[in-house]
């Protein structure tokens, strides 16, 4: 492996430029403590991690899960590890090989490409098959290597950060999460998913531990999924009403009171 894998070469993709969001309030800071604190409450914290895989598998994981059920993907993923043991192999395998294997997932005629892409940009990098160097960089500096790389967005690098086994702490934002924060007011509504990770991590304490981000995301995340549906938000059931402007605006519709 090269001393220094993350140095980029002339013909490497350059890094995308990390923006930092503008400071958060004081006010805003505290709403998302206070979301945190209510939701971890109720999804009692902390969270299990729901794997442990290293951190290429992971990538590969991630990848296979977009826009595409849990389940779905998971048995995506087995079905890959079942036909090629190593990812040296799925490097090796045809597209079309690929996409028959990973046909369960939304859109495997483009994912086959894109792993296999994925593979060969990290063997150009890396000189070898694995992301465990990242663990000894900034979770910055992780996520700008991951993210130089086509087809890796800022859900993927954070993904592949906190659920792997480097456990380091970055908060992935999915679209469950990202619409709770969307209605409670922590982020505006023109905010995308993308840019929704630097805000929303601007929000959190800068100490705070990989396992407490992970639960800030999974308690959002679950709380996206069971309560703050995506047609019908049960919001007089919700813990967070009386903080949620979206919410309060919905119960006072339903009361005839606007
Ligand atoms: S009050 Fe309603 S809109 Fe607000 S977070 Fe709860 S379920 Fe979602």
């Amino acid at each position: 492996m090269p001393l220094f894998p993350d140095t980029i070469r002339p013909d490497e993709p350059r890094r995308r430029r990390r923006e930092a969001p503008t400071a958060p309030s004081e006010p805003l800071k505290d709403k998302a403590l206070e979301i945190y604190r209510r939701l971890c409450g109720v999804y009692e914290c902390p969270i299990p991690y729901f794997h442990s895989l290293d951190p290429l598998s992971e990538l590969i994981s991630s990848l296979l899960s977009h826009r595409t059920r849990n389940a779905d993907s998971g048995r995506a993923f087995k079905a890959l590890r079942a036909r090629w043991p190593d990812w040296a192999m799925v490097e090796e395998a045809g597209v079309a090989e690929i996409e028959e294997t990973i046909r369960g997932v939304t859109w495997p005629e483009l994912k086959a490409p894109r792993i296999k892409a994925v593979l060969s940009a990290v063997r150009d990098r890396v000189g070898s098959l694995t992301l465990d160097f990242l663990a000894a960089m900034s979770v910055d500096e992780a996520r700008g290597w991951l993210e130089a790389i086509p087809g890796i967005g800022p859900k993927t690098s954070a993904a592949v950060l906190s659920f792997s086994t480097l456990r380091m702490p970055a908060l992935p934002v999915d679209s469950h999460h990202h619409r709770v924060a969307q209605r409670t007011g922590l982020i505006g509504p023109k905010v995308d998913v993308g840019p929704s990770h630097a805000v929303l991590r601007a929000q959190l304490p800068d100490d705070w531990s990989a396992q407490a981000l992970y639960d800030n995301h999974e308690v959002l995340m679950l709380h996206g999924q069971r309560v703050c549906f995506h047609r019908s938000p049960a919001c007089d059931r919700c813990v967070l009403l009386d903080i949620c402007p979206t919410g309060q605006v919905r119960v006072a519709k339903a009361a005839g009171r606007t």
